[in-house]
């Protein structure tokens, strides 16, 4: 049993708009009421001067317990897992009892042929990567096994003579996901153009569609990786649910494709933090702000401070541009970063940071600070079917985060931590 608690005199966005002064009460990881009202008997938290915030999420990541933690010290209280290991088995054994992390959700492994997306991003060679063993280092044995377990699954599953370039392969393929407790589906549309990688081999379009109508019968959505406006038209066709990423080029039929987005209903998570990373830019100067520099160790730091650079002729304008037309068509934005290791060659992001950076480049390209503020909370709940959260509202989770100033104002005030609770919990450092 927790102690009831209140946060007085705060603003509060409850995830659609903003409220203006209420008090937020929650005891026992819920929210108990929202109201003018002062409680009795519960510990007063003073938000004067403050915002409150749901707990924000990021709709794309690929993450881990110790990036977990880190996203929680930037208000992020969950993860969407766009290919890891974190379905429902992944938590049920790698998460027991931690709690000082944000929660996740995940699509298991991603559907992509042989040799394609995103082996070319892998460094080659033999042995376990050094990110990976310097995590595991700081695991219990319980959780080593449970990880060595996973990966070995893992590698299992790749090896196994299952073709999923072919229909009944990759039909096979989305049931495998499904009995590991994949949340939804991820499939992979990827030509390697941007990437630096020309002719990377892929899935044919027949195919993907058998796996779309297989996981909607499974009753999951379906999210394509996409990074071209040719690759976001295959996805169309082939029905998926939502975008992974926002396409960086922008041919001269990008009003059809952007129509067609809008007519199916199809959500888009841009991650303009990937796309100006791939451009050439790097988030260096996110990293040395006061608020972020102190929560991020020396091999994030690094990692915000390179960039990927495999498409330096690209435009951010582009991409600014393509985020507002799909905005102003009344296309559903959500916040994501697809954030992973801290690599080099896989700079400008890192876990927890980037969701406020992305926040900050979803209102450079037109979006209203309270629209970006939903994109990271209510708009991927309901995308997703969290209805137990991304709102602050009676009986959802006390998710929550308070930030000094008015995001309404600057969207940048939105780094400006004072509190956060997972579940009623306070994690602020
Ligand atoms: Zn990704």
């Amino acid at each position: 049993m927790q102690t009831k608690k209140a946060i007085v005199n705060a603003n509060v966005f409850d995830g659609n708009d903003m409220l203006g002064k209420k008090n937020v009460v929650f005891q026992n990881g819920k929210i108990v009421s929202l109201s003018t009202e002062l409680p009795a008997n519960a510990e007063i938290i003073d938000g004067k001067d403050c915002t409150l915030l749901p707990g924000l999420i990021d709709a794309h990541v690929h993450t881990s317990v110790e990036f977990l933690r880190e996203a929680l010290k930037f208000g992020i209280t969950t993860e969407l897992e766009m290919m890891g290991g974190f379905t429902k088995k992944g938590r049920e054994s790698q998460l027991k009892d931690i709690r000082d992390i944000a929660d996740v959700r995940s699509a298991g492994m991603g559907l992509t042929a042989p040799g394609g997306h995103p082996d070319e991003l892998i460094p080659k060679g033999d042995g376990i990567p050094d990110f990976v063993l310097k995590e595991m280092e700081k695991m219990s044995e319980e959780q080593k096994e449970a990880f060595i377990a996973a990966h070995e699954a893992q590698r299992q599953e790749e090896e196994s003579d299952m073709d999923v370039t072919t229909v009944e392969g990759a039909i096979d393929f989305v049931h495998k996901q499904v009995e590991n407790g994949a949340d939804y589906i991820k499939i992979m549309i990827e030509d390697g153009k941007v990437m630096n990688a020309p002719g990377l081999p892929m899935i044919p379009p027949d195919v993907l569609k058998a796996a779309v109508d297989e996981a909607h019968q499974l009753d999951k959505i379906v999210i394509a990786h996409i990074l071209t406006a040719e690759a976001a038209k295959t996805a169309i066709e082939v029905g998926v649910d939502g975008l992974a990423h926002l396409f960086i080029d922008r041919p001269e039929w990008t009003p059809e494709l952007i129509r067609a987005i809008a007519d199916k209903g199809i959500f888009v998570t841009p991650c303009l933090v990937l796309n100006s990373s791939i451009i050439g830019r790097s988030a260096c100067d996110i990293a040395h702000d006061e608020r972020v520099q102190p929560k991020l160790n020396d091999d994030w730091k690094m990692t915000m401070c390179s960039c990927f650079n495999t498409f330096p002729s690209g435009k951010m304008e582009d991409n600014f541009n393509n985020v507002k037309d799909l905005y102003e068509a009344g296309v559903d934005i959500l916040a994501g970063t697809d954030v992973s290791v801290p690599m080099p060659h896989l700079g400008g992001l890192a876990h927890g940071v980037s969701i406020h950076h992305e926040m900050q480049l979803l209102v450079r390209s037109g979006l209203s600070p309270i629209d970006a503020l939903k994109s990271a909370t209510s708009v991927i709940a309901k995308r997703f079917s969290l209805s137990d959260r991304g709102q602050i509202a009676e009986g959802l989770r006390a998710d929550l985060v308070l930030v000094k100033g008015n995001p309404i104002k600057d969207i940048s005030d939105t780094l400006s931590i004072v509190g956060i609770w997972k579940e009623g919990i306070s994690y602020h450092n």
